[in-house]
C-alpha cells in the first residue's frame, strides 16, 4: 500500500478578513498551492504560522523547514472550496496577546501565513443512530463543519456555547439535530453548562457517535463522564481540548502529550 506523502508547507495569502460575529472572524486564504490539497478537508485541523514583523513569505517558509521554530498554531478548516483556490480558517478573537488571534485581529488582504495540512478530517464515517456535538467558539468550526457532512436523515442533539447571542451563526444541520445555543459571555470562566445538559440527557439505545471539544478542563470532565458512566465505545468518540484557560498553545500542547 502506497502511503500518501503529506503535502509541503505553503504560504497562503489573505485575500479577505471579515467579523462573522463580535467574536469570530473568518480569514479567507489563498493560494495556487491549494490545488493540491484535496476536497471535504472542511473540520480538519491544520497549522498556520505566523510570520514575524517584516519576515518574506520565502524567510517564513525556510523557518519553517529549516528553524528555529516559527510560532505555530492549530486551526481547523471551515470552507474549502478548491475550484476558487480559496480556504477560510475562522479565528476567536481572544484578545491581542495571543499571536494568532492578534493576526486575525489586524489581518488585511496581501498579508500572508505559513500553512501545514490539513490534517485528515475526525469523523470519517458517519453511521451513528444518534449523534452528541458540542463545543464552544473555538470548536464551532469543526462542529459545523460536521453537521454540514452528517447524513439527510442523521439525529441527534448539538450544543453549541458562544460568547453573546450575536455570535449564534446559522449554521445547515438536518432536521433531526436538535442545536442547542448556551451564552456564556467570559470563556476564561469555566463553564459546566454543555456538561450539565449531557448529563440530564439519557442516551438512546443503538450507536452514539460525538463531536465534541473546547476548552480543555471543560473537556477533561467531560471524557471521565464518557470513559466512566458510558458505554460508548472508544472509537466512536471524538473528543478534544482545542484549547486551556491561561495557556498559550506550545504549554496546552506540552501538558496534553503529558497527560497522554
Ligand atoms: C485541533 C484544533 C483545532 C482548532 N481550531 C480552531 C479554530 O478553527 N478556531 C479557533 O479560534 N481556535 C481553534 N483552535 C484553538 C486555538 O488553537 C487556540 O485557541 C490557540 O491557543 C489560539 O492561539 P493564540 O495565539 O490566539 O493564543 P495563545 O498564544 O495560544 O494564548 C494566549 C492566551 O489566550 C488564551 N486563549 C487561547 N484560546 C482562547 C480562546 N479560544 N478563547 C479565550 N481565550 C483563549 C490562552 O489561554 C492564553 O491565556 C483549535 C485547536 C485545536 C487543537
Amino acid at each position: 500500500m502506497s502511503i500518501k506523502p503529506k503535502p509541503m508547507p505553503c504560504i497562503l495569502s489573505v485575500k479577505d478578513a471579515f467579523f462573522l460575529s463580535p467574536h469570530m472572524i473568518r480569514i479567507v486564504l489563498t493560494s495556487p498551492e491549494l490545488k493540491s490539497r484535496s476536497e471535504g478537508c472542511e473540520g480538519a485541523n491544520c497549522k498556520i504560522f505566523i510570520p514575524n514583523k517584516n519576515q518574506s513569505p520565502d524567510d517564513l517558509i525556510e523557518q519553517i523547514l529549516s528553524g528555529p521554530r516559527p510560532t505555530v498554531r492549530t486551526y481547523t478548516v471551515r470552507n474549502f472550496r478548491k475550484d476558487l483556490l480559496e480556504l477560510d480558517i475562522d479565528f476567536v478573537v481572544h484578545g491581542d496577546e495571543g499571536p494568532a488571534s492578534n493576526f486575525a485581529l489586524n489581518a488585511k488582504p496581501g498579508d500572508f501565513l505559513g500553512f501545514r495540512g490539513p490534517s485528515e478530517v475526525k469523523i470519517k464515517d458517519y453511521y451513528a443512530d444518534w449523534y452528541l456535538l458540542a463545543a464552544d467558539m473555538s470548536a464551532l468550526p469543526v462542529v459545523a463543519a460536521t453537521l454540514e457532512k452528517l447524513p439527510k436523515n442523521a439525529v441527534g442533539m448539538a450544543i453549541i456555547e458562544v460568547q453573546s447571542k450575536e455570535d449564534i451563526q446559522n449554521i445547515y444541520a438536518p432536521k433531526g439535530i436538535d442545536i442547542n445555543w448556551l451564552i456564556q459571555s467570559d470563556p476564561h470562566i469555566p463553564s459546566r453548562a454543555q456538561e450539565t445538559i449531557i448529563r440530564a440527557k439519557s442516551f438512546p439505545d443503538g450507536i452514539i457517535q460525538t463531536c465534541i471539544a473546547g476548552e480543555s478542563g471543560v473537556i477533561k470532565s467531560l471524557r471521565t463522564f464518557f470513559k466512566d458512566e458510558t458505554q460508548i465505545p472508544k472509537d466512536d468518540i471524538y473528543i478534544s481540548g482545542y484549547w486551556k484557560i491561561g495557556l498559550i498553545e506550545d504549554e496546552h500542547q506540552a501538558q496534553k502529550r503529558l497527560e497522554k
